[in-house]
C-alpha cells in the first residue's frame, strides 16, 4: 500500500476506534441478557446480583412459585446463550466471590463460585502457591470454569475436573449437597462441564500447586514440524511448566509459520517473598494494534511482524508461574456496532494436526472468514466429565474470528462452523461447547458420546427443568 493511502487508512481506523470507545461507555445493560460476543441475547425476567446463599434460595423459591426458569451467569464469556434464557431469572454470581479457606500444607483452596482466577491468584500468591489448571487468562469465574470444564496451558495437566476435590451444589429442590468423587458421586461428572444445568455451584475445593520461577523461550517453526517437535521436546519433558503456540494468519505465511512459547523451569528458586502479581499495561495501545489485524491483510502483516518482535524481546524473561498465568487479555475487548469477535475451539489428535490445519485453511479461504488469531494448547486425554471434549491426547486450537453481526453474516459463519466441525470429526476430534450454538445436534452427539445420557439425567435430576439456558433448548432431544 502507498504511504499516503496507508496513513489515510490508519487515520480512518483510529477515528472508528475512538468512536467504539465512546459507544462502549454509553451502552446500557438493562434486563436484556447477552454475552461478550453480543451475537445472541434474550429479554429475561430479571437479573439478580447474588451476594449470599440466601439470595439464591430466595431466587429459586421465586422461580418455582412463578413457574420461571433459572439461568446462571459468571463472567459471561461463554458465547452461545449458556448464561440466559427468555423470561428466566438470571443469577449473576460475580459478587458471590469470597475466598473461604487456604490450606497451605495440603495446597488446596476453598472459594465461592463467583470469584475469578484473579481473586484466587491474589489470595495464594503470598503463600508461594499457584493454580494448576485455568484458562489462558484469569478473568473467568470459578463457577463458569467448572461448568465449562476449562483447560489451560500446563501440558502435564488435563482439564479442570482433574483438580476439583469437591464442591457444594444447590439443587433445583433448594437442598445443598456436597459433591465429590465419593460423595453424591453421580453429580460430579454432570455438573463439571454441565453448563449450569444441574444446580448452582456454591463453592469448590480446588487443588493447587507450588509457584515456581519459569523462563520464557520462544522458537519459530513450520506448522508441519510442530507435532513431532511437541512429542519430542514438550509432552514428556517435566522441565516445561507451561506452553502455548501461535499460528500466523498473515497472508504471506497464512497457517504455515508458527511460534511456540515454552515456559521452562528456571534454575533460580522462587524467592521467599514471591514476586508481586503483574497488572496489564498499555491496554489501549495493544488494543489499537490488535484492531489493525481485524481490519485487513496489511493489518495482519503488521500485527504478525510486531508479534515476532515481541516474542524476540521477551525471550529469556524469568517470571513466576503465577505471573506467566496472567497474560494480557483486556486488549481483546471489542464493541464495534456491526461486527463482533468470536472464539471457537477444536480438539484435534496430535497426529491429525497437520491435515486439520490444511482443511481449515481451505474452509476459511473458501468461505471468506476473517480469521484474526489462532493459538494452540495441549490437553491430555480425560473422560471424567460426561461431556468430555478430549477423549484422546489432543491439541486445542483456539480460533478468533472477526465477523459481521447481521443475519447474513451469522448464516455464513454457521455454515462454515458446521464445515469446521465436520473436519474435526473426520479427524476423530471434537469442538468446545462453550462457544456458539452453530453445530447441529447430530454433530454434538458425534463429538460428545455422553450427550444422550447427559440430557436423560438432566430430566431425571431436574424434572421441572428449573435450570435452563439456550444451550439446553438447542440440543436437548
Ligand atoms: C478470551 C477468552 C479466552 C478463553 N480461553 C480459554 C482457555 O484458555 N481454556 C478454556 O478452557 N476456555 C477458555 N475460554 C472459554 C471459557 O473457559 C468459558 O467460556 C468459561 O465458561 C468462561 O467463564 P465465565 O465465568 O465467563 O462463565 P459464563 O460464561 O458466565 O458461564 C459459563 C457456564 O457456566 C455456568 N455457570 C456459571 N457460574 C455457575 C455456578 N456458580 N454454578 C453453576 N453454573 C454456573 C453458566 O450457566 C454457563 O452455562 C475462553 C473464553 C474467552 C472469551
Amino acid at each position: 500500500m502507498k504511504k499516503p493511502l496507508l496513513i489515510g487508512a490508519i487515520l480512518l481506523y483510529a477515528t472508528a476506534f475512538a468512536a467504539s470507545l465512546a459507544i462502549r461507555a454509553s451502552t446500557p445493560e438493562g434486563q436484556t441478557a447477552s454475552d461478550v460476543s453480543r451475537l445472541m441475547s434474550a429479554r429475561v425476567h430479571e437479573v439478580i446480583p447474588v451476594r449470599s446463599t440466601s439470595d439464591i434460595v430466595k431466587a429459586l423459591e421465586k422461580a418455582r412459585r412463578n413457574n420461571l426458569k433459572i439461568a446462571i451467569s459468571g463472567a459471561r464469556h461463554s458465547q452461545g446463550g449458556q448464561t440466559f434464557y427468555p423470561d428466566a431469572i438470571v443469577l449473576d454470581m460475580k459478587k458471590y466471590n469470597r475466598i473461604l479457606n487456604i490450606d497451605r500444607a495440603n495446597r488446596t483452596i476453598r472459594v465461592q463460585s463467583g470469584a475469578t482466577w484473579d481473586d484466587v491468584q491474589e489470595a495464594i500468591n503470598p503463600y508461594g502457591l499457584a493454580i494448576r489448571v485455568m484458562q489462558s487468562s484469569n478473568i473467568f469465574t470459578i463457577g463458569g470454569s467448572i461448568s465449562a470444564n476449562a483447560h489451560g496451558r500446563d501440558p502435564r495437566e488435563g482439564p479442570l475436573i482433574d483438580t476439583i476435590d469437591s464442591f457444594r451444589l444447590m439443587r433445583a429442590d433448594g437442598n445443598v449437597i456436597q459433591v465429590s468423587r465419593t460423595e453424591n458421586a453421580e453429580w460430579f461428572p454432570l455438573v463439571i462441564g454441565g453448563y449450569g444445568l444441574f444446580g448452582v455451584v456454591l463453592d469448590a475445593d480446588i487443588r493447587l500447586t507450588a509457584d515456581e520461577m519459569l523462563e520464557e523461550r520462544t522458537l519459530k517453526m513450520g506448522v508441519e514440524r510442530f507435532p513431532e517437535y511437541f512429542a519430542e521436546n514438550v509432552r514428556d519433558n517435566p522441565a516445561v511448566g507451561l506452553t502455548i503456540a501461535r499460528l500466523s494468519t498473515a497472508p504471506a505465511s497464512f497457517l504455515k509459520e508458527m511460534y511456540v512459547t515454552n515456559y521452562v523451569k528456571a534454575t533460580a528458586p522462587l524467592p521467599d517473598n514471591p514476586p508481586k502479581l503483574k497488572e496489564e499495561r498499555a491496554v489501549e495501545l495493544t488494543k489499537f494494534l490488535f484492531g489493525l489485524s481485524r481490519k485487513c491483510d496489511w493489518g495482519k502483516n503488521v500485527s504478525w511482524t510486531l508479534q515476532k518482535r515481541i516474542f524476540a524481546s521477551e525471550n529469556g524473561t524469568i517470571l513466576s508461574r503465577n505471573n506467566a498465568m496472567r497474560p494480557e487479555i483486556e486488549f481483546l475487548e471489542y464493541r464495534d456496532v456491526q461486527r463482533t469477535d468470536l472464539l471457537q475451539e477444536y480438539f484435534i489428535l496430535v497426529n491429525r494436526f497437520v491435515p486439520f490445519i490444511e482443511g481449515l485453511g481451505k474452509i476459511v479461504r473458501g468461505s471468506g472468514l476473517n480469521l484474526v488469531n489462532i493459538t494452540v494448547r495441549y490437553v491430555p486425554a480425560n473422560t471424567d466429565a460426561t461431556l468430555s471434549y478430549a477423549k484422546e491426547d489432543s491439541f486445542a486450537l483456539v480460533l478468533l474470528f472477526n465477523h459481521r453481526r447481521d443475519s447474513r453474516g451469522i448464516s455464513q459463519l454457521e455454515r462454515a462452523t458446521q464445515d469446521m466441525v465436520d473436519l474435526a470429526l473426520q479427524q476423530r476430534g471434537s469442538y468446545y461447547l462453550t462457544y456458539q450454538l452453530f453445530p447441529t445436534p447430530e454433530q454434538l452427539n458425534a463429538a460428545y458420546p455422553g450427550a444422550e445420557s447427559f440430557f436423560q439425567l438432566k430430566k431425571k435430576l431436574d424434572p421441572d427443568l428449573l435450570f435452563m439456558n439456550e444451550f439446553y433448548a438447542r440440543y436437548a432431544p
